[in-house]
Parts: structure tokens; sequence; C-alpha cells
């Protein structure tokens, strides 16, 4: 049996046991953990798939945390999005992003960045600025003569 198994065709028990044995290429891994997380009749099969095999190694848990090893924390990432990490993190969030393409984490971004946006947070960081440029301003007026 060859490559190439559709989307739409269903779980396909071949990818998800090739998912399960981390022997798929990039490409069809980001296909099979797309549709885990999109399809429940998917997550069933890897449920059933697993069932099959070593159910110590390879439980659900497992998988997913060893697949997501490397992703920065929630927390992490919403300090990315605040630019508020150190320049060595932000590298190597953005390397995540970027260069690994992690959709995982880019959801979890997406999630984040809409939350960001409509805490009112923002608006006392810009009361706090205009309160500090106001008191510079204060202090830097010429003394009066009197
Ligand atoms: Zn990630």
């Amino acid at each position: 049996m060859g490559h190439g198994f559709t989307c739409d065709s269903g779980p396909n028990r071949v990818a998800l046991v090739g998912y399960l044995e981390e022997a798929l290429s990039n490409e069809e891994l980001a296909r099979v953990e797309q549709m885990l997380r999109t399809r429940s009749e998917w997550r069933e099969a890897l449920r059933d798939v697993t069932q099959d095999m070593d159910p110590g190694e390879h439980s659900v848990a497992t998988i997913w945390r060893r697949h997501r090893l490397t992703c920065p924390t929630r927390e992490r990432l919403g300090a990315y999005l605040l630019q508020a990490l150190a320049p060595e993190e932000t590298d190597y969030v953005r390397f995540h992003l970027d260069v690994i393409g992690c959709r995982w984490c880019q959801a979890n971004l997406d999630d984040l960045s809409s939350t960001v946006e409509t805490r009112p947070s923002s608006d006392m960081e810009h009361d706090r600025r205009r309160r500090r440029l106001f008191e510079t301003s204060v202090g830097h007026l010429p003394r009066r003569n009197r």
C-alpha cells in the first residue's frame, strides 16, 4: 500500500500506524495531526489503532506529549505576542513557528492574539506612558523667575 492517502476518505489506519511509529514524512504527519485535531472519527480510530499496539508505550497522551515536547508553553507564546521574551527565547519561538511551522502553536497563537487585542491593558499602558511623559515635561519646564 502506497502513500498519498486523502483527508476526505475517513480515518486511514495505515497513516495512523505510520503516525504512531513516526514513519511519516513531515507533510503527511502534518496532515494526520490536522485530521486528529479536527475530526473526532480520526481520534477514535487512533484510539483503536493504539489499543492494538503496545498500550503503555503508545498511549495517546504519550504520543502527543512527545510530539509537542519542543513546543513553547502557552504562557511563553503569550509573552512572545507581547514582545516580553528575552531575545533568544523570541528567536526560538519564531523558529518554531516560521521554520518548523508548528500548526499547534500557530493555532494557540491565533487564539491568544484575539484575547490580547481585546484586553484593556493596552489602555492602561498608554495612560501610564502619557503620565510619565507629563511628569517628564513638568520636570523640564523652565523655572519661573520670581
Ligand atoms: Zn509547537
